[in-house]
C-alpha cells in the first residue's frame, strides 16, 4: 500500500526532522457518553494510524468530565469497538477524571498567579457581559478580587459549600480579545452530580477547554488531533499550557469532521434515536454506529480502507456513503463464500426428474478464490425460485423464467417452463418445468445458450430463515439540514421477511458470518438467528455498486 500523505502527517514528520519532538505521541479521547460512530473511525485511524507509521504510540483516553451524561456501558462499547477495528493501545488507558487532583492543583496555580478568578455572575450573566464579535466584552465585577480571597472561594466551591450555577472559575485573559474564547472563559462549574468512576468526591467539574489541554500534557502527547470546531480554541489550549508549569508541551492539530449522506453523526441524535425506539439499539444495522456497522456486515478492512480513501483535510465536507459501500464491497467480493438463497420463493417442480431422487451438485465458493474451493448443493425433483425470476407474460429484456421458456439453474440444469399452476386467487403458485438431463453444472453439450441464469434452493433439502433488508434510515441526503431531522426518517429502512429459503449450508452460519446470497447481495448473520429456531440474515449490501457512477458526477458536474 502507497504511503499516506496528508497536512498532519507532513507536519509530524516535519516535528521529527527538526528534533522538536522525540516520539510521536497521539491520543483519541472519546467522551462515555454514547458509542463510536463512523466519524470517530476516521479519528481513531488518523491517530492510530499516525503513532504507528511514525513508530509511536496512541493512548485511548476516556474523556469523562461531563459526570451526567456518561456511562461504564460506554466505556466498555467503545474499548470493544476500537479493538475490533484493529487497534491497539496496549497499557495506554487512561481517564481525564484519574487528574481531576491535578487539574485542581494547576488551577490553584493559575489563582496564585493572578491568572483566575472566582466569578459570581450568573451563566447568562456571563454570557451578557461578554460582549460580541463586533463588541468588547465588559468585566465581571468579581474580576478584581484578590487571589486570596480567589482561593479561599475556590476551596470552599470544592467543599461544596455553593449551590450549581453560583459561582465558576474564570480564566483571566482579555474581555476584549477578537476571540471570544480568550475573553475570561469558564475554566470550572459547580456541579453536584456523581461521577460514574469518582462517586461524590467532586461537585466541582473542569470545562473541556482546560481539561483537554491538561490531559494531552500529564499524558505527553505530542500531536492532539481534534476537529475543526475547535481551530478557536486553540489560542486557550495554548494559553493555559503557556501559563502553568507542565510536563510536555502537546501542539493541538485541526482536520475536518466526517460528514456522510443519508447519516447523522452526532451522538446526541443518535441516543435519541435510540431512546425513542425509532432503531432497535446503538446496534441497530441501520445506525453508523462502529457496532451498527459490525452487526449490518461491514469488516474492520473496509472501514479501515474507507477511511483511508477520504484522507484528513482541513475542509469540511460531506462524504457520499457509496463510498463506504463500494470499500465493503470491494472487500467482501473477494471473500464472502457465496451461497443460494432464496427471498420470495416460487416453488417449481420438475415433471421429468424422479420422484425421491437427489444429487449432489458442485458449486463454487468464490470465484475470486479458487483457494476456497468447492461445495455440495442439494437438488431435487422440487425447487424453490425467487418469484420475480418468473414472469407468465414476459416484459421486454425480461430473460427469465416464463412458459415456453428454457433458463439455466446456476450450478444445475437447463429447465423449461411448461406449465403455470394457480391458486384460487388466480396468483401463480406453482411453476411445472421439464429438465434436460445433459445439461448437469449448467452446460449443454450441444452449445445451446440460453439468456438467464437464475438462482435456486431445493425444496425439501433447504431450511427456512428470516432475512432484513435495510434502506437508508433516512430519505434526504442531508438530514441535519431539515427543520425536524426526526421527519426525514425513512419509513421502509426496514424490511423483514420471513420464510426464506435457504441452501443447507447457510443452517450453520454463525452470528458475524458474511455470505454473498448469488444475485441478491451480501448477507451477515445476525445474533437474534443464535437463539431461535432458524437463521436471521442482515443484508449487507446490494450487488449494485453506484459509486462509480457518484464519483462521476462528483468530478464532473457538468
Ligand atoms: P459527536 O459530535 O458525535 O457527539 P464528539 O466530538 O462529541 O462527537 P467525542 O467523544 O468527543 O465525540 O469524540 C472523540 C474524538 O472523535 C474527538 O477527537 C472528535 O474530534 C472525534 N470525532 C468525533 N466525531 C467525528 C467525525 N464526525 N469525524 C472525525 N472525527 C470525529
Ligand atoms: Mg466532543
Amino acid at each position: 500500500m502507497s504511503e499516506q500523505r496528508d497536512f498532519i502527517r507532513d507536519t509530524v514528520r516535519q516535528d521529527l526532522d527538526a528534533g522538536t519532538v522525540g516520539a510521536v505521541v497521539t491520543r483519541f479521547p472519546p467522551e462515555p457518553n454514547g458509542y463510536l460512530h463512523i466519524g470517530h473511525a476516521k479519528s481513531i485511524c488518523l491517530n492510530f494510524g499516525v503513532a504507528e507509521e511514525f513508530g509511536g504510540r496512541c493512548h485511548l483516553r476516556f474523556d469523562d468530565t461531563n459526570p451526567e451524561k456518561e456511562d461504564e456501558e460506554y466505556i466498555d462499547a467503545i474499548r470493544r469497538d476500537i479493538r475490533w477495528l484493529g487497534f491497539d493501545w496496549g497499557e495506554h488507558e487512561y481517564f481525564a477524571s484519574d487528574y481531576f487532583e491535578r487539574m485542581y492543583g494547576y488551577a490553584l496555580d493559575l489563582i496564585r498567579s493572578g491568572k483566575a478568578y472566582v466569578d459570581d455572575l450568573s451563566s447568562d450573566e456571563i454570557k451578557a457581559y461578554r460582549g460580541t464579535l463586533t463588541e468588547p466584552g465588559t468585566p465581571s465585577p468579581y474580576r478584581g478580587r484578590s487571589p486570596e480571597e480567589n482561593l479561599d472561594l475556590f476551596r470552599r466551591m470544592r467543599d461544596g459549600e455553593f449551590p450549581d450555577g453560583s459561582r465558576v472559575l474564570r480564566a483571566k485573559i482579555d474581555m476584549a480579545s477578537p476571540n471570544l474564547n480568550m475573553r475570561d472563559p469558564t475554566l470550572y462549574r459547580i456541579k453536584h452530580s456523581s461521577h460514574h468512576r469518582t462517586g461524590d468526591a467532586w461537585c466541582l467539574y473542569p470545562m473541556y477547554d482546560f481539561a483537554h489541554c491538561l490531559e494531552d500534557a500529564v499524558e505527553s502527547v505530542t500531536h492532539s488531533i481534534c476537529t475543526l470546531e475547535f481551530e478557536d480554541h486553540r489560542p486557550l489550549y495554548d494559553w493555559v499550557l503557556d501559563n502553568l508549569p507542565v510536563p510536555a508541551r502537546p501542539r493541538q492539530i485541526e482536520f475536518a469532521r466526517l460528514n456522510l449522506t443519508y447519516t447523522v453523526m452526532s451522538k446526541r441524535r443518535l441516543l435519541h434515536l435510540v431512546r425513542e425506539g425509532a432503531v432497535s439499539g446503538w446496534d441497530d444495522p441501520r445506525m453508523p454506529t462502529i457496532a451498527g456497522l459490525k452487526r449490518r456486515g461491514y469488516t474492520p478492512e473496509a472501514i479501515r480502507e474507507f477511511c483511508r480513501r477520504i484522507g484528513v483535510a482541513k475542509r469540511d465536507s460531506t462524504v457520499a456513503v457509496e463510498l463506504l459501500e463500494h470499500c465493503l464491497r470491494e472487500d467482501l467480493n473477494l471473500r464472502a463464500p457465496r451461497a443460494m438463497a432464496v427471498l420470495d420463493p416460487l416453488k417449481v417442480v420438475i415433471d421429468n426428474y424422479p420422484e425421491g431422487k437427489e444429487e449432489m451438485l458442485e458449486a463454487v465458493n468464490n470465484p475470486e478464490d479458487p483457494g476456497a474451493g468447492t461445495r455440495k448443493v442439494p437438488f431435487s425433483r422440487e425447487l424453490y425460485i425467487e418469484r420475480a425470476d418468473f414472469m407468465e407474460v414476459p416484459a421486454r429484456k425480461f430473460h427469465r423464467l416464463a412458459p415456453g421458456r428454457e433458463v439455466r439453474l446456476r450450478y444445475g440444469y437447463f429447465i423449461t417452463c411448461v406449465e403455470t399452476v394457480k391458486n384460487d386467487a388466480g396468483d401463480v403458485a406453482e411453476v411445472r418445468c421439464v429438465y434436460d438431463p445433459h445439461t448437469r453444472g449448467g452446460y449443454s453439450p450441444d452449445g445451446r445458450k440460453v439468456k438467464g441464469t437464475i438462482h435456486w434452493v431445493s425444496a425439501p433439502h433447504s431450511r427456512e430463515g428470516t432475512v432484513r433488508l435495510y434502506d437508508r434510515l433516512f430519505s434526504v441526503e442531508n438530514p441535519a439540514a431539515e427543520e425536524d431531522w426526526t421527519s426525514v426518517l425513512n419509513p421502509d429502512s426496514l424490511r423483514t421477511l420471513a420464510r426464506c429459503r435457504l441452501e443447507p449450508s447457510l443452517g450453520g452460519a454463525r452470528t458475524g458470518d458474511i455470505f454473498q446470497f448469488e444475485r441478491l447481495g451480501y448477507f451477515c448473520a445476525d445474533p437474534d438467528g443464535e437463539n431461535a429456531s432458524e437463521p436471521v440474515f442482515n443484508r449487507t449490501v446490494g450487488l449494485r455498486d453506484t459509486w462509480a457512477k457518484i464519483a462521476a458526477r462528483e468530478t464532473d458536474p457538468a
